[in-house]
């Protein structure tokens, strides 16, 4: 590790969960970059531990916490959340014991993920300030006050009630239905609504970053300024700020010089995120669609060969499909050759799309990502969204043209690329996020 004397120490807290980690790390690279000295700590995955020679010059620090990554398969991913902050906190509280001794006083704040709120106990303990990192949508976090407040309001809502899931909620713009709220596929109702009272709850926090820009979130950042009442740093796309982006994965860029060989904007690149595993079936619908559609493809699948039958993997690469394990995404998203993106629309996969002006096929699967795919299709209409449990070849053949080939594409390509402009303009000098984080790093030195 590089000594940088004098200089202040943020501590880093990051989810163990890749969509997490990849923007607490470039928020670490901005603060790295403007003088901090840097910290993480994390559990015992070690998520980023293992790749640190990605980030020379920061400490990385393992707490004792007693969950292993087997836990977050058997408990599903808000129970393990639930769990982890219960047997985090003491550990963490010793952690940052040992760091003061070694280090003296010299720990400007705690920046901790909005789902790590066992930081909260341990920077009251001793004395120092925290600052809550969103590394969602500013839309997913004015969700998390209505949800806690309809906890607060002993359900007052029946969220399993259909008929209410059409109605809109109340006094909230921009406008979302309750069925737009991020409840579905994440467990027990009762568990989500335990997180989501204490991601919002601010604690002693004194401020706020989310990973957002405010051309796409206007008025939910409004929203919320109101409602936290401490100072709020919108300062994304942080892949934009932050640059270079920081590998955690092997990436595999033979696919870069396959796309060298396609036809511009002729490509749907898919990949459904660093979490979500389709089934054997699914998968074999998809390809057949994707074949038909009788468009060139990049798909990213982890384990092609467990989920793709050896036919269908043959008919892929017969008929100008590529597969590869893990993409450099950004890149291949800003490659001229690709022209749309089948996504799970996770936030990190939506802002690095728009980045790249490139419209959306939406396959959410739970949670924030249906709510982003309904400002993809209905607030920004970039993309559209490809409902149902199951999807079937007929409809993943109708899509990739309705998105790549038909009339309609041409208006979400301009949408798109208006944003895009907008969001470079966002983080050049003047810009907002530019502000914000020039604003975040001197009220960082105040502390
Ligand atoms: N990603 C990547 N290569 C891939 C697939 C995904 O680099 O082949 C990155 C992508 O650029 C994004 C992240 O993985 O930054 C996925 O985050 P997101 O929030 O979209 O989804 P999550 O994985 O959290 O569901």
């Amino acid at each position: 590790m590089e000594k940088r004397e004098g200089k202040r120490r943020i501590v880093l807290v990051p989810i163990p969960a890749q969509g997490h980690v990849t923007p607490m790390m470039q928020l670490g690279k901005a603060l790295y970059s403007k003088g901090f000295s840097i910290t993480v700590v994390e559990g015992q995955f070690n998520r980023v531990r293992s790749s640190s020679q990605h980030f020379p010059g920061f400490q990385f620090v393992t707490i004792e916490e007693s969950l292993a990554e087997s836990e977050l398969v058997r408990l599903g991913g808000i129970e393990f959340m639930i769990n982890l902050n219960k047997t985090s906190e003491a550990s963490f509280k010793d952690c940052i014991a040992q760091l003061l001794l070694q280090q003296g006083s010299d720990i400007a704040c705690i920046i901790y993920d909005e789902f790590m709120y066992f930081c909260g106990a341990a920077a009251k303990k001793f004395n120092l300030p925290s600052v809550i990192f969103s590394t969602q949508s500013a839309t997913n976090y004015v969700s998390r006050f209505v949800l806690s407040k309809i906890n607060a309001d002993k359900f007052s809502v029946d969220m399993e009630d259909p008929g209410m899931q059409e109605k809109m909620v109340e006094n909230l713009y921009p406008p979302l239905r309750y069925k737009d709220l991020p409840t579905s596929g994440l467990g027990p109702l009762d568990h989500l609504f335990e997180v989501c009272r204490e991601a919002a709850n601010k604690r002693t926090a004194c401020a706020v970053i989310i990973n957002t820009v405010s051309c796409l979130e206007s008025s939910s950042l409004s929203w919320l300024e109101q409602e936290i009442e401490i100072p709020m740093y919108h300062i994304g796309p942080l892949h934009m700020t932050a640059s270079p982006p920081s590998r955690l994965l092997e990436e595999d860029r033979s696919c870069i010089e396959w796309l060298n060989k396609q036809k511009p904007r002729s490509v749907i690149y898919i990949s459904l995120g660093s979490i979500f595993d389709m089934g054997t079936k699914e998968v074999s619908e998809m390809a057949w669609g994707l074949c038909d559609s009788n468009q060139p493809f990049l798909w990213v699948i982890r384990d092609a060969s467990e989920s793709l039958p050896e036919e269908v993997s043959t008919m892929v690469s017969e008929r100008g499909g590529y597969i590869v394990k893990w993409a450099p995404q950004i890149e291949v998203l800003g490659h001229p050759a690709v022209g749309g993106f089948w996504s799970h629309c996770g936030w990190n996969s939506t802002l690095e799309s728009i980045a790249e002006g490139v419209p959306m096929i939406c396959r959410p699967f739970h949670g924030e990502q249906k709510l982003n795919a309904m400002y993809i299709e209905s607030v920004w209409r970039i993309g559209f969204q490809v409902e149902g449990s199951k999807v079937d070849r007929g409809e993943v053949d109708r899509a990739v043209k309705r998105l790549i080939v038909d009339e309609e594409s041409a208006g979400m390509e301009e949408r798109a690329l208006v944003l895009k402009k907008k969001l470079k303009a966002s983080v050049k000098s003047g810009g907002t996020s530019y502000n914000a984080l020039d604003e975040l790093v001197k009220y960082l030195k105040t502390m």
